[in-house]
């Protein structure tokens, strides 16, 4: 059977929550369907003389309550089709958050281990002067997603001012820049972040004590490692972690903080001396209190439901969960905190960094968090109260919100062009 895609799984939660509201059906191809979808063919040539053709993406899935919002996802395996998943998953995710945006998403087609700095720099560009039509504060602003970092914000931002002859930009074209051109502080750790909020606040309807709780991550990247940093700040012990070079288990706790330095030093989690080597598929079975998927989509499933210990599920990553697996999970009584909630802090800071671009001020990293802390808190107690109310599940409550708030948007509008 061919694995499920971040479509089918963004589809089937949307047909679901269509018939839950009992939307039209006109209404219903209005919310689904994408404004516009964009595949661009890139050519460039790295230092060595070297040419690539690589295939890129921009997905605007909806304008309806602002411009496009969404991350750029550097992979080898990256698709139209899963751009218009995580792009979809952006619309509900904006709305559900309360921040002035649409829902987009790009994609990069080659594995960005595969290049070095120059290279990765080079091929930026290049997807940015190919794409640059649809990047606008206006149309689609891009952001960090899987493969792509500050670092590549940056670029993204001087080759704009660059081609239009200017110093700064005209408005915000891209947010989670690094702090010294525009960015905000603290974006590079708000979805990190933003995830441990809505676990904590979890913790604290389960009854489940924080400092005597154990974590367990797939994927250590921005998301993994800064949630990993932030839950052990609180008091929990990170007892299991993997990223994509192999996995690591101490029950004892992991030393975080020395963690993140092996991974910095030498690439990846294998063969981190505080812990013992796992495999991969090892990490969902971890006897912890809370998993945090940050990696890829998909990749809880039906076959590895069955064997989750957690508790509560904080989706750091985009659609982490099959909907067969979320059934599995569900019937477990597993406490899952969606994705468009649980990792949508990103997005909500990346409004914090075009409304500081915009207005030309600077906000400390104070108001930063306590904003974060705030918005992430107030929407899962939301989202909770509506799925107590309902007696339905956090995914559920909060779909039937973020799609009945698209759905308001549109009525305000007016539905003639
Ligand atoms: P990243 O590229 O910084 O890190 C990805 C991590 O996943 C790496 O450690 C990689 O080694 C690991 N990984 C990949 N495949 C794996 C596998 N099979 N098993 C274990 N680990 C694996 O990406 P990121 O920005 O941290 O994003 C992670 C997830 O969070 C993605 O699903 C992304 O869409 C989602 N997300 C990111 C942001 C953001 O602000 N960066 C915002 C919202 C959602």
């Amino acid at each position: 059977m061919a694995p499920i895609g971040i479509l089918e799984t963004a589809t089937y939660h949307f047909e679901q929550t269509a018939k839950r509201l009992n939307l039209k059906s006109g209404l219903a191809d209005r919310i689904y369907w994408p404004k516009e979808k964009i595949e661009c063919s890139i050519n460039p040539i790295l230092s060595n003389g070297k040419e690539l053709n690589i295939k890129t993406f921009v997905v605007r899935h909806s304008d309806t309550l602002g411009p496009a919002k969404g991350g750029i996802r550097m992979s080898s395996s990256v698709s139209m089709e899963e751009v218009s998943g995580l792009a979809m998953e952006m619309t509900w995710k904006t709305a559900l958050i309360g921040v002035p945006f649409g829902g987009g998403k790009s994609g990069i087609c080659i594995d960005p281990a595969a290049l070095n700095q120059d290279e990765k720099e080079i091929v930026i560009r290049s997807f940015t002067r190919g794409s640059m039509r649809h990047i606008s504060p206006e149309l689609y602003i891009p952001a960090p997603d899987m493969g792509t970092n500050e670092t590549d914000m940056g670029h993204i931002r001087d080759c704009i001012a660059y081609s239009e002859g200017i110093a700064i930009t005209k408005g915000c074209f891209v947010t989670g820049k690094p702090v010294i051109l525009g960015g905000i502080v603290g974006r590079r750790e708000a979805t990190g972040k933003g995830v441990v909020f809505t676990a904590l606040a979890a913790c604290d309807k389960l009854g489940i004590d924080i400092k005597e709780s154990r974590v367990a991550l797939q994927g250590f990247g921005n998301v993994g490692s800064v949630a990993a940093l932030e839950i052990e700040k609180h008091g929990a012990k990170v007892i299991g972690a993997t990223d994509i070079s192999g996995g690591t288990y101490n029950p004892e706790g992991l030393d975080v903080r020395a963690l993140t330095d092996h991974v910095r030093e030498t690439g990846g989690i294998k063969k981190f001396s505080g812990g013992q080597d796992i495999q991969l598929d090892d990490i969902f079975g971890i006897d912890a209190d809370i998993f945090i998927p940050a990696a890829g989509g998909s990749q809880i499933t039906e076959g590895n439901a069955n064997s989750i210990k957690a508790r509560i599920i904080a989706e750091g990553a985009n659609a982490p969960v099959t909907p067969a697996a979320d059934r599995i999970l569900n019937e477990k009584n597993i406490f899952v905190i969606p994705d468009i909630l649980c990792n949508a802090g990103g997005v909500f800071v990346s409004y914090l960094e075009y409304t500081q671009e915009t207005q030309r001020e600077q906000m400390t990293i104070a108001e930063v968090e306590n904003r974060l802390f705030d918005r992430m808190q107030e929407r899962f107690q939301d989202v909770y109260q509506l799925a107590q109310e309902k007696n339905m599940t956090m995914r559920h409550a909060a779909m039937d919100m973020a799609i009945s708030k698209v759905v308001e948007g549109i009525t305000c509008r007016g539905y003639r062009p």
